[in-house]
């Protein structure tokens, strides 16, 4: 009796253990994956202050920075006068 007590003790001990094993392995690939795409850099436009995203937006590079701007207007006002936009600092 005793030892079929034990044993039954052994194998519910077994049994969460596995279980544990199995959730933390369900968890892992979701981490892994980390869900979604990762979402597109997007970058203001600094001639009318609208958010870009910088892969299909038009750019320019000023003073060593680059410059993001949601249309060809804005990317030839920002290269009319550069200073005009930028801000102290940047
Ligand atoms: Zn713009």
């Amino acid at each position: 009796m005793r030892n079929t007590v034990g044993l039954l003790l052994v194998l519910v001990l077994a049994w969460g253990v596995v279980d544990c094993g199995k959730k933390q392995e369900a968890a892992k690939p979701e981490s892994a994956a980390g869900g979604a795409a990762p979402a597109a850099a997007t970058a203001t436009d600094p001639v009318c202050g609208m958010e870009v995203k910088t892969a299909d937006a038009q750019k320019v590079e000023y003073k060593g920075k680059m410059y993001y701007f949601c249309s060809a207007g804005d990317k030839a006002q920002f290269e009319k006068e550069p200073a005009k936009y930028v801000k102290p600092g940047e």
